[in-house]
């Protein structure tokens, strides 16, 4: 008889170069069945469930999932719930022999990798699982004295060294093989015990608030070639001044897809080096800098709530809703802060540059935790990233590895002026400063009146006046830093 296996999908949500899913098909070529499952695994991930926007895309990249097995004739069959329970009430039912997966880093999904494995040994199912979503499996890369790198460039260089480029293929005739004439959608699975239909987990929320996200991505593997074929094709060169100016587009927009594994960061480097240039070169150091937070993450688990620099322990940190609140509505009276904010609301996506600098507000204008702001964030990115968010939050916040010392503090009107120097990113973000003059487009507060008038502009009204003082807010902050020394 023949054996059967399970391909388990996680964040890998693609086909092509899906390295469990290509060695299940290189070892058992034509003498097993496959069937794949995805586990909404909730109870797993604890604090670290999905947020909204997140959830929203996942539904959608495991329809196209769905789509896309199916013209291979394999099933996905979804789940929910306590995923070494599922998997093992599942295997049991179909009476599986083998379990492939590939590897996820956050805290809990190692854990839950331990449990998954343990609960099928006793029933005896073996299990395979690959490194394959990053460059680099942070368990290979140690520095000279043994340890972990803490700072990116000799981590950069190392990993340069060491990864694996090479990529594998589309599934295709051999599997094609495995799966013909399987019997597994007439077996035990399809009783109402298993959960087949993705409506099931509710992931789209009842009102309505996704309508520009719908418009602007299209979650799932073809949607993921897409985007990057648009940026190979018409920003990549232009990629090492597009990552310092939102109001251009000349950035990849590739981070939801590469959350959820729609696509590797293989193939990204593959189509990137078709351009070789320094803009290239630019873009995939970013790409490194998502290798750099996963492997930060596997060796410092904690700093998801803490930060990395101990010293940081008894900052003096601020408890403000009010200040909190603003900030999150994007009404703080900074034209940068606000439009950011908006765009995360709209898109649940927002420009790195943009990120570095609410992040900044929020931290020391503020004087607010950074776990507050990476909370919000975890709600409202489509491609909030457990390592990457905590990496984001830390660096900003000037305790994590390698960060922008606490001291050096942005100022949001200047942030705003060199890096939006037109105003292109506000005009599109908040439209009622939209006919200001570019003189005050950042700085609505020190405007002449009669500029405005002319604009249409009454502060406190139709614009909010700035919530804090940033020249005084700036020496709060320093204040505060000298009491942690
Ligand atoms: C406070 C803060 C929070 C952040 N939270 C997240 C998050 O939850 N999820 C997330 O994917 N990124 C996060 N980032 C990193 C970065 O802002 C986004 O990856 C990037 O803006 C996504 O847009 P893009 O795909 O067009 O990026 P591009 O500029 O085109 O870069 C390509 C890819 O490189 C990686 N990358 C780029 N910059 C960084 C960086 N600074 N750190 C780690 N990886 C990077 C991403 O995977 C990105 O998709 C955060 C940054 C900050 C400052």
């Amino acid at each position: 008889m023949k054996k059967r296996a399970i391909h388990w999908f996680r964040s890998d949500l693609r086909l092509i170069d899906n390295t469990a899913l290509h060695a299940l098909e290189n070892k058992l070529a034509d003498k097993a069945d496959c069937i794949s499952v995805f586990v909404m695994s909730d109870p797993d991930e604890g604090k670290w469930a999905m947020g909204a926007a997140s959830r929203w895309w996942l539904h959608h990249s495991l329809s196209s999932l769905q789509a896309d097995l199916q013209e291979r004739e394999i099933p996905l069959v979804i789940l929910h719930g306590v995923a070494s329970k599922e998997i093992a009430r599942f295997a049991k039912s179909v009476k599986a022999d083998y379990l492939f997966y590939n590897h996820r880093h956050e805290p809990w999904a190692s854990k839950q990798e331990e449990v998954v494995e343990q609960e099928l040994e006793k029933i005896g199912v073996e299990c395979f699982s690959y490194h394959d979503g990053l460059l680099i499996e942070p368990a290979n890369l140690l520095n000279k004295t043994g340890g972990p790198y803490k700072v990116f460039t000799p981590f950069w260089n190392a990993c340069l060294n060491h990864f694996d480029r090479h990529t594998v293929p589309l599934p295709k005739s051999k599997f094609g093989k495995i799966i013909k004439g399987t019997k597994f959608d007439t077996i035990e699975y399809s009783s109402k015990v298993f959960k087949k239909d993705l409506n099931d987990l509710h992931l789209i929320p009842r009102i309505k608030w996704y309508e520009d996200m719908e418009e602007f991505w299209q979650p799932g593997e073809a949607g993921a070639h897409k985007r990057l074929s648009k940026f190979v094709n018409k920003s990549i060169t232009k990629y090492d001044t597009g990552r310092d100016r939102p109001g251009d587009s000349d950035v990849s927009y590739i981070s939801p897809h590469l959350h959820f594994g729609e696509i590797s960061p293989r193939q990204i480097w593959h189509r990137a080096i078709e351009h070789d240039s320094k803009s290239t070169q630019i873009y995939l150091r970013e790409i490194g800098w998502r290798d750099f937070a996963h492997y930060l993450l596997h060796y410092f688990p904690k700093t998801t709530d803490e930060p990395l620099q101990t010293s940081f322990a008894s900052f003096p940190w601020r408890t403000d809703n009010g200040s909190l609140e603003k900030w999150q509505q994007a009404m703080t009276g900074f034209p940068i802060v606000d439009a950011g904010m908006r765009q995360l609301w709209h898109l649940g996506w927002m420009h790195n540059r943009v990120r570095m600098i609410v992040a900044s507000f929020l931290a020391k204008d503020l004087l607010l935790p950074w776990q507050t702001g990476a909370d919000w964030f975890w709600d409202t990115l489509v491609d909030a990233d457990l390592a990457n968010n905590t990496l984001g939050w830390q660096w900003t916040a000037g305790c994590g590895a390698d960060a922008a010392p606490f001291f050096r503090i942005f100022n949001p009107v200047l942030q705003g002026e060199k890096f939006d120097p037109e105003g292109t990113y506000i005009k599109e973000w908040v439209p009622e400063l939209a006919k200001l003059n570019k003189k005050w487009i950042h700085k609505p507060h020190e405007a002449p009146p009669l500029e405005l008038q002319m604009a249409g502009v009454i502060l406190g009204e139709t614009y909010p006046k700035p919530i804090v003082d940033h020249s005084a807010a700036r020496q709060r902050a320093l204040q505060a830093l000298k009491s942690t020394k």
